[in-house]
């Protein structure tokens, strides 16, 4: 982790970077935070290096070196590692959290400071200070407003910066969605199933895990009769079906075509059955219409094979006696469920 989780820490971090970015023109953007609390936590020494030679060369950070410097030094971190770069997005947006609070602390010091240094100003404008003082009282006075005037424009860009990642990372949650998602029955992939399987053997849990893997039957078939495009709306009232008629604890997955998958965590052999042939019941009980032809359409059968983890078993082993049972199905007349051995 290259970014400090603890919160003090950080924001002592960002105390350095601020004024520094105030100091050398910074605007204070995501991108620059970053930089400037990367720099002060001295994560990235050779970013340090480079940032020291653009201030002296510039007297700032350029906006193309800030970014140049951003793509080289952080956004590289380790791509491939999705959960180092959530860590990386949690710690900051952390960040301009506890930042937005500081400058929201300061920001109300320094208006109240300044509005004690007027009070006092008129205090001693309403004395018979001579013409000498009075040019030095006015200057205290603009100085005053110009700090406050410094504040409000800052904290503005602040709250720009902040929508700016709040934008950001709801186009981020938004982009896993869809990574994760089956855009036609809006169940989960493959991914999450197999996510899924790593959290359960993460936890070295000695429960039960069973597998369920469902085929709908002639599908092909089904296609070649009724077109394509009913065929899809089959595919979504499956998907519909599996969310509402499994418990909670089990996730329904589009394996992939006409094929759905349901790992079933502390299910046994038999509690998988019945998962499987409750599913298997409702699915042959309910006949569909043609909407554009009117032709009433007999129900869509599936054949199912449950199949329990053994002992030191990896998934796609499981995965592959759950498709044996399945095959079972098929052969034995299809709508129906079958156990793996
Ligand atoms: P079986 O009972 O042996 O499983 O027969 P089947 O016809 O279901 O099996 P097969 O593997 O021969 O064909 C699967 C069919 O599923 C063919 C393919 O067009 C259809 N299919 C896969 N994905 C989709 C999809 O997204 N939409 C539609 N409409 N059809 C799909
Ligand atoms: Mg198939
Ligand atoms: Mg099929």
């Amino acid at each position: 982790m290259k970014f400090s989780e603890d919160s003090d820490q950080a924001a002592n971090y960002l105390r350095q970077a601020i004024p520094t970015m105030v100091k050398h023109s910074i605007v204070p953007n995501p991108l620059n935070y970053t930089l400037w609390y990367s720099y002060f936590s001295d994560a990235f020494p050779e970013l340090n290096k480079e940032l020291d030679q653009a201030i002296e060369r510039y007297g700032t950070c350029p906006a193309k070196v800030g970014e140049n410097l951003f793509i080289q030094h952080i956004s590289q971190l380790d791509n491939e590692d999705e959960e180092q770069l959530e860590a990386f997005q949690k710690a900051f947006s952390t960040m301009v959290n506890n930042l937005s609070d500081s400058i929201d602390q300061t920001a109300k010091q320094t208006n109240g400071f300044s509005a004690a240094l007027k009070e006092n100003i008129d205090a001693l404008e309403s004395h018979d200070l001579g013409a000498d003082v009075a040019p030095v009282l006015n200057n205290l006075n603009a100085n005053a407003s110009a700090i406050c005037d410094a504040n409000d424009q800052f904290q503005g860009q602040l709250s720009a910066a902040q929508s700016e990642i709040n934008a950001l990372r709801e186009e981020l949650e938004a982009s896993r969605r869809d990574a994760n998602t089956d855009p036609l029955t809006g169940l989960y992939n493959r991914r999450v199933f197999e996510a899924i399987y790593k959290q359960f053997m993460e936890e070295e849990s000695e429960d039960d895990l069973t597998l369920i893997m469902m085929d709908i039957d002639k599908f092909k078939l089904f296609n070649d009769t009724h077109g394509h495009l009913l065929g899809d709306q089959i595919l979504k009232f499956v998907g519909k079906l599996l969310k509402s008629e499994c418990p909670e604890s089990i996730t329904p997955v589009r394996f992939g075509g006409e094929e759905f998958a349901m790992l079933c965590p502390k299910c046994s052999l038999e509690k998988g059955q019945e998962v499987a042939e409750n599913i298997r019941e409702k699915l042959a009980a309910v006949p569909f219409n043609n909407k554009k032809s009117g032709a009433k359409i007999p129900p869509v059968t599936a054949s199912f094979g449950v199949a329990m983890k053994k002992q030191k078993e990896e998934l796609s082993e499981i995965i592959e006696r759950a498709d044996k049972a399945l095959y079972a199905a098929k052969d034995g007349g299809r709508n129906q469920v079958q156990l793996a051995s």
